[in-house]
């Protein structure tokens, strides 16, 4: 095991929630390989005061500044997260007085609640009714509101704002990639294809076909591209199901070095849901016993209703599970369709041990402000969820109908996306729908996922699937605190 640091957190004044202020420092801990221990020597103080006077912190001491309004904008607030330009950026929860303040290692603004409140989508939570139906646009969430015009890795940016500062300050910096450390760096992706269409022998993806081609015309506007679409179906015709890819990825993939996950609904249940019947209409026998031969991974899409109805995520994870005779922990859900406050508690006590859910459907980037996975927090219960959420940045389809790109400018637009990650040794999840790597849903961007991934193998990224990663997230997250 390497060595890691002990670090302390000591409390002054009442903070808006003790549990959640170290929940969210676990997440730095883990980054940096700090444990977080009751007495140490480096120490971090996390002062809730309206007067930073009076606090007494010794030399050496890294200061985060919160105050009550940072407790009155958790409760009460429906706001988005205030936010105030300094030195070091755009802080949240500035303090109000801060001004006064220049000493090293002290931040002027709560960067943990400001972590806690993007982590766990709490503008959202907030602001949506939990009854209600659909998903969260990037419009409708705090950032434009605030100024952004696409979503940034603020919460990653605030917690290694603590980090820098210890380094400042003198800390030790300890080698994080040594050897038996466990860790995500240089980068890893997390492959998922959705599986929203599959064909059945007898309709050959008629149904599919027919509305490919009113895609291209309607929402890509691009005669062009539903011209390639009728022509590369003509060719797919002769095979037995055209639009099914499932055994082309498994393949082509092992031959990068790659592995992936592959979501599944069950049955439908819905208008929304995919057509299919996992069990019957499509025979998915041989596709699912290849997979799972493999090692790739299968998780449950839960159906269009599921994210919001108690009970049905682990109904439909016993089902799943029941046909493959095997056990699942990976959940996205299909369309998104979900509320924040009731999705997590679902999730848990389904016994899923991950969800990549959290990004949006009409804009690629962070949703969470996050390009690592972490633990949403239990606001009523006061304690972190058991499940860990992988974020994803990227979709097929985002590029292909919102953003309307060619597949050249899709595939500039992922290696843009997932520099940082790259850059921070971050850890997200990318979206590429089964049907898509058929060749007929947006002509050309079969290719632009395979020339994807190539690129990212060259730079060393690591393109795996989430179940790969638990073990090391799991440990990580445990060596974080000392109780
Ligand atoms: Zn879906």
């Amino acid at each position: 095991m390497s060595e890691r640091l002990p670090v302390e957190v000591a409390f002054l004044g009442e903070p808006f929630d003790r549990e959640a202020v170290i929940h969210t420092l676990r997440h730095v801990a883990m980054r940096m390989g700090w444990t977080l221990r009751p007495r140490a020597e480096c120490r971090i103080i996390y002062a809730t005061t309206e007067n930073p006077a009076e606090i007494t912190a010794r030399e050496g001491d890294v200061v985060i500044l919160s105050s009550q309004d940072v407790k009155s904008h958790m409760t009460e607030s429906r706001d988005g997260i205030r936010l105030r330009e300094d030195h070091a950026g755009r802080l949240p929860f500035y303090h109000p007085k801060g001004d006064g303040i220049d000493r090293r290692g002290w931040i002027r603004g709560d960067v943990v609640a400001g972590a806690h409140a993007l982590l766990n989508l709490l503008f959202e939570r907030k602001n949506r009714p939990e009854n209600g139906d659909g998903w969260i646009r990037f419009a409708e969430d705090w950032w434009t509101g605030a100024g952004f015009r696409k979503p940034e890795p603020l919460a990653d940016l605030w917690l290694n704002s603590i980090a820098l500062e210890a380094e400042k300050i003198g800390w030790p910096h300890f080698e994080r990639q040594g050897k038996d450390a466990p860790i995500l760096a240089p980068g890893t992706v997390v492959l998922t294809h959705d599986v929203d269409y599959m064909p059945t022998r007898a309709n050959r993806g008629m149904p599919r076909f027919l509305r490919a081609v009113l895609r291209q015309l309607w929402t890509r506007r691009s005669a062009t591209q539903a011209w390639r679409v009728m022509s590369n179906y003509r060719k797919a015709f002769l095979r037995p199901t055209p639009y099914n890819a499932i055994k082309t990825i498994a393949d082509t993939e092992t031959i990068l070095g790659a592995v992936s996950s592959f979501q599944f609904t069950v049955k439908r249940r819905h208008g929304s849901d995919p057509a299919y019947d996992l069990s019957r209409y499509y025979r998915a026998e041989d596709d699912l016993r290849n997979l799972l031969e493999r090692e790739f991974e299968i998780c449950l899409h839960g159906s269009y209703k599921a994210g919001r109805m108690p009970g049905q995520i682990a109904r439909e994870k016993t089902e799943l599970e029941s046909i493959l005779g095997t056990s699942i922990s990976g959940y996205r859900q299909h369309y998104l369709n979900f509320h924040p406050a009731t999705f997590f508690p679902q999730l848990e006590s389904a016994g899923l041990e991950y969800d990549m859910s959290v990004g949006y459907n009409d804009m690629s980037g962070p949703r969470a402000g996050t390009l690592f996975p972490f633990k949403p927090y239990d606001i009523e219960k006061a304690k972190p969820f058991s499940v860990w959420e992988i974020p994803f940045i990227l979709m097929d389809t985002t590029l292909a109908t919102t953003y309307r790109f060619s597949s050249g400018e899709a595939l500039d637009h992922c290696m843009e996306q997932i520099r940082p990650v790259e850059k921070s040794g971050g850890c997200v999840s990318l979206i590429w729908h089964q049907e898509q790597l058929s060749g007929l849903l947006d002509p050309g961007f079969d290719g632009t996922y395979w020339t994807l991934l190539e690129g990212l193998r060259e730079r060393g990224i690591r393109l795996t699937s989430g179940q790969r990663l638990l073990p090391a997230m799991d440990e990580l997250w445990r060596i974080s605190i000392e109780e």
